[in-house]
């Protein structure tokens, strides 16, 4: 019997086998960048997917999870634990204003809208990145000391409307079971940070994103006669103006950040009407689970208590959406090696927080993960004035692509070497 492979000994291989994947690599992501999907509908990109690792032979390839989801199971030659790997495949209703070769001109139907499709976020980098790492992993598969399991996810961008999907629903349905995962590792590309870098932050990454919605109800009247109804348009700016209390009065600002935005408000129909009824919709962000229920309370009672006091009725709905995204302290710490020796120490750095959200925070729930920042912006190029994820402009420097292969892979056979008995 041979002696396990070290950590060390694989790093050869899999740098050899990045670079001769490269350019697969790329020509994956121009295709998919030019077929983009929206969530729930990843028919085309799921089906190249699930083709792709059925003629690596993989030991298992499931479709059709959470609707158009796949996961495929790759044993190594050695016995071992369980790790998983997930990529994103979904689109935004945006219209490309890219100027490349590829260039999505793809339209379609977005909750009854006319749209445009682009992968503004860059889960077509993320795809074809994994992609990669399958065919890198299934080379080597004879010294990997353990299974891989891939999870392509679609609707991490959230569902259509009255639609179920992504994460949770991969979760639901037992993505992370059968052979039961140990850890997860997953990465997004940004090109707020350079070609080349690797951003990381232990606990918590990215923030929840809750949607609240306040129906203020008064009572409509002649503008010129105020007094003979009750004005919802001045009990819901109080309305908006007790909401910038909770952050700056009622959270522990020690602890984590958070934000409050009403990013709506709509009532009326003429400059002599005082109207019924204004209706505001707004997003809470939050680090921590606790401040995050807290916030919620807060934006309740507030809404309710002022509309009481000016004599209207405030209605809130609450639609909880992802949870926060917490990197696993341990897992995190443990992963910054393998990072840095795939990166470069010096281009592995701690990042801020972000206040956008991630359904990655699904699968972290249910077993230690974590995610990490892949820089996008070529190095000659000015990152603090790249267009950032989901504009129309967004550009991904195609040379990051080798390093999300990398490290992801390393992180795979590091963890399961790491873990194996
Ligand atoms: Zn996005
Ligand atoms: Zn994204």
């Amino acid at each position: 019997m041979n002696a396990p492979d070290t950590p060390f000994s694989l790093d050869a291989a899999i740098a050899a086998a990045a670079d001769a994947l490269e350019p697969q690599v790329i020509a994956w992501r121009r295709d998919i960048h030019q077929n983009p999907e929206l969530g729930n509908r990843e028919v085309r990109t799921a089906k190249l997917v699930a083709e792709h690792l059925r003629r690596l032979g993989f030991d298992s390839v499931q479709e059709k999870v959470a609707h158009t989801g796949v996961v495929g199971v790759l044993k190594g030659g050695r016995p071992g634990p369980v790790v998983a790997l997930r990529a994103d495949m979904d689109a935004l209703p945006v219209a490309e204003e890219v100027d490349v070769p590829f260039k999505s001109t793809v339209r379609t139907e977005w909750n009854g809208q006319q749209c445009g499709v682009m992968h503004a976020c860059g889960h077509d980098a993320h795809t074809a990145i994994l992609m990669g790492v399958a065919e890198l992993l299934a080379g080597i598969r004879e010294r990997i000391p353990g299974t891989v399991k891939f999870v392509f996810q679609p609707a991490e961008e959230t569902p259509p409307v009255g639609e179920e999907g992504g994460a949770k629903m991969m979760v639901e349905q037992g993505a992370l079971k059968n052979p039961d995962v140990g850890a997860i590792f997953g990465l997004h590309v940004t090109s707020i940070y350079p070609t080349g870098l690797i951003g990381y932050r232990s606990g918590p990454l990215l923030a929840s994103a809750d949607k609240f919605q306040v129906f203020v109800r008064g009572t409509q009247t002649h503008a010129a006669m105020p007094w003979r109804g009750i004005d919802p348009i001045v009990v819901g700016s109080q309305i908006v103006l007790g909401l910038q209390t909770i952050v700056s009065r009622r959270m522990n600002i020690t602890q984590e950040p958070s934000v409050v935005t009403v990013g709506m408000f709509q009532g009326g129909v003429r400059n002599n009407i005082i109207p019924d009824e204004v209706k505001m919709e707004g997003t809470i962000r939050a680090f921590d689970e606790g401040q995050r229920d807290e916030i919620q309370e807060h934006v309740k009672r507030i809404s309710e208590m002022i509309a009481q006091s000016g004599g209207a009725q405030a209605k809130v709905h609450i639609h909880r959406g992802y949870p926060v995204t917490v990197n696993h302290a341990g897992l995190t710490e443990w992963s910054v090696p393998t990072l840095a020796r795939m990166a470069g120490e010096a281009n592995v750095a701690v990042i801020d927080k972000v206040c956008g959200a991630e359904d990655f925070a699904y699968f972290q729930k249910e077993v230690p993960g974590f995610f990490y920042f892949l820089g996008c912006t070529a190095r000659d190029r000015d990152a603090s004035r790249a267009a950032p994820n989901h504009s129309p402009r967004f550009f991904v420097d195609e040379d990051c692509l080798k390093l999300g292969v990398k490290s992801l892979s390393a992180l795979a056979v590091d963890w399961l070497a790491a873990n194996a008995a």
